[in-house]
């Protein structure tokens, strides 16, 4: 008997991915468009999130991912009324060491060559364009602009007004619990449904996201993916005479994988430790958090002293080589499955976010995308044992490598 509940696009997941892939999946026409959220929309990392957005990445897709991402940022009131709250506030992302520097320097040519507006700036420019940034105990770095923030709640305000705007049917406390396929006449596999908590939906088309439960969310699928969670920390520092500013560029020292910004007149922080085990985030890591304060108080001298507003840790999604994750499901043998696409920003949600659920849309409708090349993207860049064949993403956050066990295909 065929499920009497249909549609044309199923998407799993309502964070920042799912939820805007089903904005642009309506947006292209398709007519009924079912996102499946086994909690409340936005409650994954979505809504915990710093809001840095960056169009500087490490690679010429995350460049892309990035500036498309900004760009959107910049024209959503105008398209669906409401936005993300993206605030233009430039980045510096620092060097410290000799290497750091040749890395940079090395960094932004390949920016430019993929169209990003980005300079160098000494350590004494950077100082002068951020006055609270010390002038020494660095050698600058690399500046854009355009880069900035948004308010990770507000976005997920966004996106979940323009599902309701575009007739994309939420259900949320709706578990995803697997796919239904057939096998053509080729011995290929094709999606023709859903199973879910509440009963199965026929479709010929499914998105696969979830952030930190993705590896789950493809256990359940029959797929193995090997992403990876693991904990994140946010601090704000009360207000201090010397952030209140209207405007302050956004620093990222990217050895340490320490970032801070503005926050309503005090100074926002976060950091990843690479050294602890993956899994979910539980607890502030306090001796941890005394080595970023100091860390950070070396380049922002006025935050020292300063006591804490708000602070939190959760648990933030990535990948074995910090890139997105844009293709096809795949059988045990490696086979794509046709209507199944796996989305995953792999811990930038909010910079590639839009960026990631547009190609993943393209994908799942049109079969490839424009934005980037996805060639390198998909599931089969990772070995069995989750290892990808690509070199890590240079600038992401220090995020572990190893995800876990990332078990094996049961389809
Ligand atoms: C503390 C912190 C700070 C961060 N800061 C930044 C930042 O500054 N810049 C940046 O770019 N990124 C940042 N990130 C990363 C960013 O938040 C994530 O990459 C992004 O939110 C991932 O979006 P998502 O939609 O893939 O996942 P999520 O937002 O986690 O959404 C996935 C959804 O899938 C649902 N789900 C799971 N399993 C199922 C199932 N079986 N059936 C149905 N639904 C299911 C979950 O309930 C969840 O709502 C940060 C993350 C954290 C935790």
């Amino acid at each position: 008997m065929p499920p009497a509940d249909r549609a044309d696009l199923v998407v799993v997941g309502a964070g920042t991915i799912g939820g805007w892939a089903s904005v642009f999946a309506a947006g292209d026409g398709l007519g009924r468009v079912v996102v499946l959220e086994a909690g409340l929309a936005g409650q994954g990392a979505s809504s915990r999130a710093a809001g840095i957005v960056r169009a500087q990445g490490g690679t010429p897709a995350t460049v892309a991912l990035g500036r498309w991402s900004i760009d959107f940022y910049n024209g959503q009131a105008a398209r669906y009324g409401t936005d993300s709250g993206f605030r233009e506030l430039g980045y510096l992302i620092l060097a410290v060491t000799e290497d750091d520097e040749r890395q940079g320097r090395a960094r932004i040519e390949m920016q430019r060559a993929a169209g990003l507006d980005v300079e160098w700036l000494t350590a004494a420019e950077a100082a002068a364009r951020i006055p609270t940034l010390a002038p020494d105990g660095h050698r600058g770095g690399s500046f854009v602009a355009t880069d900035g923030c948004i308010d990770p709640p507000r976005n997920v305000r966004a996106y979940s007004l323009a599902m309701q705007a575009a007739g994309v049917e939420l259900r949320e406390r709706t578990a995803f619990e697997g796919l239904v396929l057939e096998s053509d006449d080729a011995g290929g596999r094709r999606v023709v449904g859903v199973e879910t908590s509440r009963g199965p939906i026929g479709t010929e088309r499914v998105i696969l996201s979830g952030g930190p439960s993705l590896r789950a969310v493809g256990r359940a699928a029959g797929l193995r993916i090997p992403a990876g969670a693991a904990r994140h920390t946010v601090c704000v520092l009360e207000p201090a005479e010397a952030f209140d500013v209207a405007r302050q560029a956004m620093v990222f020292d990217i050895g340490e994988g320490l970032y801070w910004r503005l926050e309503e007149r005090g100074l926002l922080f976060g950091w990843s430790d690479p050294d602890e085990t993956p899994g979910e985030a539980r607890s502030i890591n306090w001796p941890m958090y005394e080595r970023v304060r100091e860390r950070l108080a070396g380049f922002v001298p006025a935050t020292r002293g300063l006591g804490i507003r708000r602070i939190w840790a959760a648990t933030i999604d990535f990948t074995p080589d910090h890139l997105p994750i844009l293709g096809p499901g795949l059988t045990r043998d490696g086979e794509p499955i046709d209507g199944v696409v796996v989305a995953s920003a792999g811990g930038h949600g909010m910079m590639w976010g839009p960026g990631v659920a547009r190609v993943a849309v393209d994908l799942a409708v049109h079969g490839s995308s424009g934005l980037v090349d996805t060639a390198d993207l998909g599931l089969d860049r990772f070995d069995a044992e989750g290892r990808s064949r690509l070199a890590t993403d240079p600038i992401a956050l220090p995020f572990p490598t190893d995800t876990g066990e990332v078990g094996t295909a049961s389809l």
